[in-house]
């Protein structure tokens, strides 16, 4: 596990990002991130080996099993960026606004005899990584499969048939109103910003 990538990116004089964090022992955690930075996406983020490993999804997560969601896996993440949200700062890393869109734990679909951590990273090297979210909104088993031939870092997260399972999907409508606005506010406020300085 490392965060040399995740603290080269940011300056924390400016971003209010958390730094770091020690798992608590016992269940995994996942969070999704509504994140809309320069492009609106959905940041997945699943605990294991003591960070959270992380996609962003462009079109965010769906619990229709037909839509295979192009998921670009990202730097890992520090633990207590679990509970982060809020405004990014214009000018920095991943600049916009945040939003914990969903959380809770999930568990491997295949346990396997080694540790939690230790069959996890197996099956993230095999590009097949499968698991059980006990979330709010994502329910149920979904599935990490590694894009081959797609560059190092596409994966596709998709939605087993379960119980869970629906047809149509959007997260967006999921999302609260003063959220939606919230990120278009900032993005207004970023633009004019910008024409200002190409006045001066
Ligand atoms: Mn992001």
């Amino acid at each position: 596990m490392s965060l040399v990538k995740y603290k080269a990116k940011r300056n924390f004089n400016e971003t209010t990002e958390p730094v770091a964090g020690n798992p608590s022992t016992g269940k995994h955690i996942f969070v999704v991130q509504r994140h809309h930075a320069t492009q609106l996406h959905y940041d997945f983020r699943l605990e294991i080996d003591g960070v959270l490993k992380s996609w962003a999804v462009p079109k965010g997560p769906s619990l229709n099993p037909s839509d295979k969601r192009l998921a670009m896996q990202v730097e890992d993440h520090p633990y207590d960026y679990k509970d982060f949200q809020g405004t990014i700062p214009e000018g920095n890393y991943g600049a916009g606004t945040v939003y914990i869109w969903d959380k809770g734990t999930f568990e491997l679909m295949n346990p396997g005899n080694k540790s939690f951590d230790k069959e996890a990273l197996l099956e993230l090297k095999e590009g097949d990584l499968k698991v059980v979210l006990k979330g709010k909104k994502l329910k149920g088993e979904f599935a990490l499969v590694h894009m081959k031939g797609r560059g190092e870092n596409a994966w596709l997260l998709i939605k087993h048939k379960d119980k869970y399972a629906t047809d149509e999907y959007n997260s967006e409508d999921y999302t609260p109103k003063r959220v939606k606005d919230a990120g278009l506010r900032y993005k207004e406020a970023e633009k004019k910003a910008a024409t200002n300085r190409t006045k001066h």
